[in-house]
């Protein structure tokens, strides 16, 4: 196997990998570390699948689900070819990928071994680069603010995150966990300081006033635009 995988652990609650150390306890969610499998553990018991979301995106997902199961994506722009957040299972059949852009710190995956892998460049903004969940994760960019790259456009939001971004390509928005959908009921993300990410929110919604969005790519869903901002619209209402 791999020797970059040898000290890599993942817990089976929530899917966070733990690279080059084995704590007692999950940073991340607090299991004891009798829910982890060993990074090879993890990686022969799932796969990554994949499911396209339009002829450039598709969305990346562990096969049997793992922990609090998030989606990545995958997109190929004109030039190169990037993941938007990384999947915490580590399957090497996942097809080449230049850069990995993150939109927060809380799903960086098994994203070290990607780096590796392919190799690919991680970035990230820069607030959410030093958090303890970013132990052990190397970035090779931290950008603060918004920018564009290769078609994709990168608009800071904060709130949840202090660095939190999302991400436009074309007419597909990549929200992650912005806002979240629990027992049916939609809600502005509670974890971090959440009149900041009320303000966002609103902030984004503005912007799709002037950015026609046809689909939304969150951290469980994929879902038409119209049928996304009738749910969370009245949030900020
Ligand atoms: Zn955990
Ligand atoms: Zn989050």
């Amino acid at each position: 196997m791999d020797a970059d995988t040898k000290e890599q652990y993942v817990c089976q609650v929530c899917g966070y990998n733990m690279v080059g150390y084995l704590p007692d306890n999950c940073p991340f969610c607090g299991a004891s570390k009798q829910k982890f499998y060993s990074c090879d553990e993890n990686s022969a018991r799932r796969r990554v699948n994949s499911s396209r979301v339009n002829d450039r995106v598709t969305r990346l997902n562990s096969v049997p689900e793992l922990g609090y199961e998030h989606a990545a994506y995958r997109v190929e722009a004109e030039k190169n070819v990037f993941m938007i957040d990384c999947p915490s299972t580590y399957d090497q059949s996942v097809p080449q990928i230049d850069t990995i852009f993150f939109t927060h710190h809380h799903f960086l995956g098994a994203s070290n071994l990607y780096r590796s892998l392919y190799p690919a460049r991680v970035v990230i903004h820069k607030d959410d680069s030093n958090h303890d969940m970013c132990r052990g994760f190397p970035f090779d960019t931290l950008f603060s603010g918004s920018f564009t790259e290769n078609d994709l456009s990168a608009v800071h939001l904060g709130g949840h995150t202090p660095g939190f971004t999302c991400y436009f390509f074309g007419d597909v928005l990549f929200i992650c966990d912005y806002v979240i959908k629990e027992h049916g009921k939609w809600s502005i993300n509670p974890y971090g300081p959440e009149n900041e990410t009320r303000s966002g929110l609103k902030k984004l919604l503005s912007l799709l006033i002037e950015r026609p969005v046809k689909t939304v790519c969150g951290v469980d869903y994929v879902m038409s635009f119209p049928s996304w901002n009738a749910k969370v619209r009245p949030l900020i209402e």
